[in-house]
């Protein structure tokens, strides 16, 4: 059984990106087409309440269950069906509130609705807190009994049986409701950081191009991608001299968070926190170490990449402070929304009509939400948690090309929730993160396979080239060193060595210098770079990083074959975004042709980054 926060935390799926701040209209100036439609969803806020009010009456009945699982088939069945209903509600309901919420987050009345359902929530997971015990005591022979003696049992045959395969982490009734209990509390270190770093730390102030900014993360992010290098350096300086002010604070709060991670693991008899995070999907702990040993191994391509960025730059030392440099001056690839849903649509042709059409149908009938508005939340996600309305797609859209390949990427897992809606039935068709990222990461690789053929003038196709190239050190190399730094410090902890600020600047320091090459000249990490750890969301995430590289060499692999016109290739990856849940994520690639167990989806993602650095040497050579 799936455990409910995690898995409407796996609902939404954050693409994290700091978009530049600049003047934002009312959301009211924007016009009706380009904003979502709530009313798919329900007609009202009063609608809304009703159906909570509702909702949080039908829980109650959880308690009638109790004791009768095992009982017969007929009553699992109808435990399961109950279930069932109440989640898929839920979910819309959950959707609802935080769709309306991210659209202005400064309207008390949304920010309240998101607190009253996670409350319905909190509440019924502590009256169901019997129910995981009480499935596992039901003996294995019966469980397959009752299923071979009720079909309509069939379908939740998945989650059932996976009772069994997590019997040895499931504990007694009564230590289950402890646990559910402590849900109320193991949120602390991520909410303070939350709060602190969004709000509450005192940022710095600094001059760029004669105006004084105050460095929030939004600037920052725009004064390291300057033309200007004084501009950059200074940024970088002031920008992490003042996160190392608070490290000591950062420390106790990421301390708190693994804490949090390895006191579950071990309440739940895990080796490890690293296998109690993988273990749910039935992902081997092998997965994760042979990711970060393979990018180690192939540190060298990276290299070479910051070589190519160095040339580019004409610098004679290459620091940390020039990584997010624009490469190509005084070409800028922007597009209008127009624009970008035609380019969209043509490089998803490889995929068949249908595909197109749903598309098409998601640009015309407001599924996404478009442009930015004051107080609307920053950066990218996809929401396809509602079963039976249709997936929602959070852009903040202002015409950049990195931007259209963002709303491909969104578009990329709203037709995975697409089609396993509609393939699977609501108990299958959720899919675990381990996949979410192939189908998006794949759709990138689509857009940028056109607008390689697409464009002919070089600086042009230097720009595009170089942001794939950015693709690859954003997804594969920047997310795996956090991988490693993650495990590096659960490691650490689960040794009992106190994870202090200073301690955690040291080992992030160190990883960092060496993934850039610091030691071998390749570029020059500045000291207080190591305070970076302590802007990093995602640590307080359990282990979900890695996925992003793992996402990221799988598509590369399938999307290489349906590029090459492999028919099969194409059939295998549609119903692969339409499995949902239906099979582990591991068992599910297989199926759509790629093996994460093994090293060649790896090598061949290598093989491509070197293909594109070929070009962009040939091009440079030509240009002297
Ligand atoms: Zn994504």
């Amino acid at each position: 059984m799936k455990n409910l926060t995690t898995t409407l935390l796996s609902v939404i799926l954050m693409l994290a990106t700091s978009l530049p701040t600049f003047a934002q209209k009312d959301r009211s100036e924007i016009e009706d087409q380009y904003k979502w439609k709530f009313t798919d969803l329900y007609e009202s806020d009063a609608a809304w309440s009703s159906a909570k009010e509702k909702l949080a009456e039908q829980m109650n009945q959880v308690a009638d269950f109790k004791g009768k699982l095992g009982t017969s088939a007929a009553d699992l069945l109808s435990y399961m069906q109950y279930s069932e209903e109440l989640m898929k509600e839920g979910y819309r309901l959950y959707i609802y509130a935080s769709l309306k919420s991210d659209a202005d987050l400064r309207d008390a009345d949304n920010t309240s609705r998101v607190k009253e359902i996670r409350q319905v929530f909190v509440e019924y997971g502590q009256k169901a807190s019997y129910v995981t015990p009480e499935l596992a005591a039901i003996p294995e022979a019966t469980m397959k009994a009752f299923i071979a003696e009720e079909p309509k049992l069939e379908i939740y045959k998945m989650g059932l049986m996976d009772v069994y395969r997590m019997k040895k982490h499931t504990l007694t009734e009564l230590e289950e409701a402890v646990m559910a209990k402590t849900g109320m509390i193991t949120g602390t270190a991520n909410s303070a950081f939350s709060v602190f770093s969004n709000a509450e730390m005192p940022r710095v102030k600094m001059t760029i191009d004669g105006e004084e900014k105050v460095l929030t993360p939004a600037n920052f992010s725009m004064a390291r991608s300057s033309t200007d290098r004084d501009v950059r350096q200074k940024a970088t300086k002031v920008y992490w001299d003042n996160y190392l002010k608070y490290e000591g604070t950062y420390g106790e709060m990421l301390n708190g968070q693994i804490k949090v991670d390895v006191f579950r693991a071990k309440a739940r008899n895990y080796n490890s926190a690293l296998e109690s995070a993988v273990k749910a999907n039935n992902i081997p702990v092998e997965v994760y170490k042979s990711l970060v040993q393979n990018v180690n191994n192939n540190l060298g391509t990276f290299h070479r990449y910051l070589e190519l960025k160095k040339r580019m730059l004409g610098v004679d030392e290459l620091m940390y402070s020039d990584i997010y440099a624009p490469t190509v001056k005084g070409v800028e690839l922007k597009y209008s929304y127009e624009e970008a849903q035609e380019l969209i649509l043509k490089s998803l042709k490889p995929l068949g009509k249908e595909y197109i059409e749903v598309v098409d149908h998601a640009f015309k009938n407001r599924w996404i939400d478009i442009y930015p508005n004051t107080g609307k939340r920053s950066g990218a996600y996809s929401n396809g948690g509602a079963y039976d309305v249709h997936p929602y797609i959070l852009m903040n859209y202002t015409g950049q090309y990195n931007e259209v390949s963002t709303l491909t990427h969104e578009l990329g897992h709203t037709m995975h929730s697409y089609y396993s809606n509609k393939t699977q039935p609501f108990a299958t068709a959720d899919y675990a993160t381990f996949v979410a990222e192939v189908a998006s990461t794949f759709n990138e690789v689509l857009l940028n396979d056109m607008m390689q053929k697409k464009l002919k003038d070089d600086d042009m196709r230097l720009s595009l080239l170089m942001s794939m190239l950015d693709g690859f050190k954003g997804t594969l190399f920047r997310q795996t060193q956090f991988a490693e730094f993650e495990l590096a410090i659960h490691e650490a902890a689960e040794k009992g060595t106190p994870l202090t600020g200073k301690v955690l600047t040291q080992m992030y320091g160190d990883l960092t210098r060496k993934y850039y090459g610091h030691d071998k000249g390749v570029c020059t990490v500045e000291e207080n770079v190591g305070a970076e750890w302590a802007a990093i969301p995602h640590f307080y995430m359990n282990f979900y990083v890695y996925q992003y590289s793992t996402s990221f060499v799988a598509s590369q692999a399938l999307a290489a074959k349906v590029l090459a016109g492999d028919k099969e290739a194409k059939k295998r990856y549609i119903e692969f975004i339409s499995a949902g849940g239906s099979d582990y994520p591991i068992e599910l690639l297989k199926t759509a042709g790629v093996d994460m167990t093994s090293s060649e989806p790896f090598d061949k993602t290598i093989e491509a980054m070197n293909g594109i650095m070929d070009e962009i040497e040939s091009i440079l050579d030509k240009k002297k």
